[in-house]
């Protein structure tokens, strides 16, 4: 899948030898096009409309030129984008909570000090976690749908405070009229029976982190005596596909395995259905983070991944690659993101002393705290609402803004200092995943219109519109 990728204004067309795609900032909106419409918008955005058709003119297509633009203009290709004006303060919907600072796994590359940030290893109390759940439900506004999801650490260390909190949040929804889901971030290692008969009658939804086959897993995210991790999950997961057959991993991928089909096929062989990878972010003078070059590197190993994902699709195998499946949603539904998560603007992490965040990754971080639960203090809020990624000066003109919308908060602050400032080798990989999810989708849409339909009519996945946090890992 060799194509060329070029920005024109806020658009960008793909192009390979066959295919024209042209793709639509304004709202994600993907269209097959010949290629007098291609040359026609690149010169309207270098000359302007009346200089571009006094240059086509000198043509013999004209009057196919004149076709086209109607057609531009009719599909609002030539309007300027509108303005997107924030809200000046967000309900808060989503409550990822830490309810527990302690881990039996020692990631090497752990942000959160081995689960406990740099702390001493603690679990939240119950009047903690009533008063979180209580906060939420006040601070929601009139929202209906909440969120809560169990962090650490391992959550699964404290899943009697779980079990009680579950009770206690849809007691208070049944009483209030609203909904509450569930969900967890776990490292997969304490899936007993009773544990998996819990999840599934409280239909808490799960995301696992594993990094791929036993090589990998066993290096990377060892348990604390240093014994490799895979052979537990491997069996402890088994009981849970049981009962989810379609789970997702979440992997860290290191420099130390690049393959990007190796970590996948490694997940795929334990039982998971949909992988989400991202790369590492890397701690100071951390041996084993990606170089520029490795990030140039990745790219192929993404075409190779979309290759075999889209085949896959075709014949029928289950598959889910979710760094593509979020692109083809997003032209799917017309999503337009301009905020990468809902961290600080309608979710907060709690951790274990009442501490709130804007989310699970700054836990412990002061210049990223909202106060605590008996005294919050939302400062904070106000100042991420407006750097929304039309106001970045690095994203404002970047043609895959609404569907990155400005990268992770905290990828950007540990890359460059600055939450809104992006990792460039980072901007460069996310582009060149979207181009190649857009290729697949014009694939999938010419062979299987159906399938698309099927796929993503009835989809809601978490990570879009910031109902999320998207990048969750313990
Ligand atoms: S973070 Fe990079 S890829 Fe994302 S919108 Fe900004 S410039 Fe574009
Ligand atoms: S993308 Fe996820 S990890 Fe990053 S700032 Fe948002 S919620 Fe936090």
């Amino acid at each position: 899948m060799t194509v060329e990728v070029t920005s024109i204004g806020d658009h960008v067309s793909i192009d390979d030898d066959a295919t024209h795609l042209l793709f639509n900032t304004a709202d994600s909106g993907l269209y097959r096009i010949e290629l007098i419409t291609r040359k026609l918008l690149v010169l309207i955005h270098d000359y302007g409309i009346e200089a571009a058709r006094s240059l086509i003119k000198e043509d013999d297509i004209e009057n196919v030129a004149e076709e086209k633009l109607s057609e531009l203009k009719e599909n609002k290709f030539l309007d300027p984008l509108p303005e997107f004006v924030p809200q000046e303060t967000s309900p808060i919907m989503f409550a990822s909570l830490n309810v527990s600072h302690d881990c039996n796994l020692n990631c090497r590359y752990c942000y959160g000090g081995g689960g406990t940030y740099a702390g001493d290893p603690c679990h939240m109390s119950t009047d903690v976690g009533e008063l979180a759940v209580d906060r939420l439900f006040e601070w929601c506004d009139d929202s209906e749908l909440l969120g809560i999801n169990f962090f650490g650490g391992e959550p699964l260390l404290n899943v009697k405070l779980i079990q009680h909190l579950v009770s206690y949040a849809t007691e208070r929804a049944h009483a209030e009229e609203k909904k509450v889901r569930f969900s967890m971030t776990s490292n997969g290692t304490l899936f007993t029976d009773e544990i998996v008969a819990f999840l599934k009658e409280s239909n808490i939804g799960v995301l696992v982190s594993m990094d791929g086959p036993k090589h990998v897993q066993d290096v990377n995210r060892p348990f604390r005596n240093g014994k490799g991790s895979y052979d537990v999950i491997a069996d402890r997961l088994q009981s849970l596909l049981a009962v989810r057959p379609h789970l997702t991993a979440r992997a860290t991928l290191t420099k130390d395995c690049m393959s990007l089909s190796t970590l996948v096929d490694g997940l795929r062989d334990v039982g998971f259905t949909y992988v989400h990878v991202e790369p590492l972010t890397p701690y100071e003078n951390c041996p084993f983070a990606l170089s520029e070059e490795d990030f140039e590197t990745l790219k192929d190993e993404y075409d190779k991944l979309g290759h075999i994902f889209l085949e896959n699709i075709l014949n029928g195998t289950p598959f889910g690659f979710s760094n593509i499946l979020r692109t083809l949603s997003a032209i799917y539904t017309s999503g337009v993101r301009h905020y990468p998560c809902g961290a600080g603007k309608n979710l907060m992490a709690v951790d274990p002393m009442g501490g709130i965040y804007i989310c699970h990754r700054f836990v412990g971080m002061e210049d990223f705290s909202m106060g605590t639960l008996n005294d919050p203090d939302f400062s904070i809020q106000k100042r991420l609402l407006q750097a929304h990624v039309d106001a970045r000066d690095e994203c404002r003109n970047c043609w895959a803004r609404h569907l990155c919308a400005g990268s992770c908060w905290y990828d950007n602050y540990v890359y460059s200092g600055a939450i809104d400032r992006p990792h460039s080798p980072r901007c460069s990989l996310f582009k060149h995943i979207a181009a190649l999810s857009m290729v697949i989708f014009s694939k999938l849409h010419e062979k299987d219109k159906a399938l698309l339909d099927k796929m993503f009519r009835k989809h809601e996945p978490s990570y879009r519109r910031g109902e999320f946090p998207e990048d969750e890992r313990t």
